[in-house]
């Protein structure tokens, strides 16, 4: 059943009206004069969007998955030691493609629910004198716990043990959400897809390398043919791609771009931080617990929540499906049935949350839960209504 429902999965993430339109478009000839047209600012806003002046932004035909891949492949090369840390499915998957890549992971656990701990990674860091490790892997917003990580402290933690590494980071689930900094925070290789903070259909890997990054890619032997950056670069140089362009999603991503910079990114940071801060309110109010460990790791883009002992999450995500044609995240991998998130990153209005919290009400009371109709949308309410 086709509904008007948003969805509050945190992704894909509802698609405003105005890119549905961009994205729908007549063929066009993607060696016309015409697609330089979209490229080329395509290109200039998605570096302004990571906060770059230096970045070489490459687009994809692809997910985020393989914007991972992408980092992976143009730096490094098989038997190289890269550092990780797992604290969710989306840094698991991750880790899980650099050992099938043949790169040798030193995977610091972190219990799910908790942040990249930037201290263990200096005394790791600090340890290998003889530079090892060629790269460190950040999952900037881990979407399966609700957790974000602070980039900047690791990259504080890279420069205090005076380490070479690159720094990959997963913006997928952050990126167009909450504030990141690409240049500032020292960050080699920034991932994200279109079907997230850019509000688009899934199907574009967007992924910036800083310059350091980019020269890796004349001596990374890992093997790549589809997202070799040089083939992409001199598809660029003459205003194309080595192979046919998803001309409509890129032509999103131009609006999508320019959506975000006209409303400006700090108030886009501040619009979710808004939105997310009335959504943890209602779950206050329903007396149960976020996922994520303590307040400085809160997501602004997605919510994790905690369901008793003994009850299945899914049932929570299965009945707002059903009966209520509504979308929530289930728990993901070892959190599967524990949990059920709700999405809040990309377009959305305080209309839109209030009426996921309020299905979410209703979900909770018709399975039993000690849940009082209108007690999370009244929090929410009152924070909505008192700030803008
Ligand atoms: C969604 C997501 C991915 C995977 O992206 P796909 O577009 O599904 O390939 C990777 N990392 C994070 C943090 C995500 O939220």
């Amino acid at each position: 059943m086709h509904s008007q429902n948003p969805v509050f999965i945190p992704g894909p993430t509802n698609i405003p009206e105005a890119l549905r339109r961009a994205v729908d478009m007549p063929t066009l000839d993607h060696r016309s004069g015409a697609f330089a047209d979209i490229l080329r600012p395509v290109l200039e806003g998605v570096k302004q969007v990571l906060k770059s002046d230096t970045a070489e932004v490459f687009i994809f035909p692809s997910t985020g998955s393989g914007g991972w891949e992408t980092a992976l492949t143009n730096t490094l090369s098989a038997g190289d030691k890269v550092l990780a840390c797992r604290n969710g499915m989306f840094s698991q998957k991750w880790i899980d493609m650099c050992e099938r890549h043949g790169l040798v992971v030193e995977v610091v656990e972190v219990e799910w629910g908790g942040g990249i701990p930037a201290a263990r990674f200096e005394e790791i860091l600090t340890a290998d004198r003889a530079h090892e490790i060629k790269a460190v892997l950040a999952t900037h917003n881990e979407t399966a716990t609700g957790v974000v990580s602070d980039i900047a402290a690791v990259r504080g933690a890279m420069d205090a043990a005076s380490h070479p590494a690159l720094l990959l980071v997963d913006g997928v689930s952050s990126i167009g959400s909450m504030d990141f900094q690409m240049d500032e925070w020292g960050v080699d290789v920034a991932v994200t897809g279109s079907q997230k903070g850019f509000m688009l259909p899934a199907g574009l890997a967007i992924v910036g390398f800083s310059p350091k990054a980019a020269a890796m890619v004349e001596t990374a032997s890992l093997p790549r043919w589809f997202f070799d950056i040089r083939d992409m670069r001199s598809g660029y140089a003459i205003n194309g791609y080595p192979y046919t362009p998803p001309v409509g999603l890129l032509n999103g991503l131009k609006l999508s771009t320019e959506m975000l910079l006209d409303e400006g990114l700090d108030n886009v940071f501040k619009r979710h931080a808004r939105i997310a801060t009335g959504v943890r309110k209602a779950i206050a109010a329903w007396d149960m617990p976020l996922y994520a460990q303590s307040p400085e790791l809160y997501s602004n883009s997605v919510s994790a929540i905690k369901t008793p002992e003994g009850f299945d999450a899914n049932t929570i995500v299965a009945l707002a499906s059903e009966k209520y044609d509504t979308a929530f995240g289930a728990g993901l991998g070892a959190v599967a049935g524990k949990l059920f998130r709700i999405g809040h990153l990309g377009s959305l209005t305080d209309m839109m949350a209030l009426s996921g919290i309020a299905v979410a009400e209703m979900c909770m009371k018709d399975l039993g839960l000690p849940v009082i109709l209108g007690s999370g949308v009244a929090a929410a309410q009152e924070h909505y209504r008192t700030t803008a």
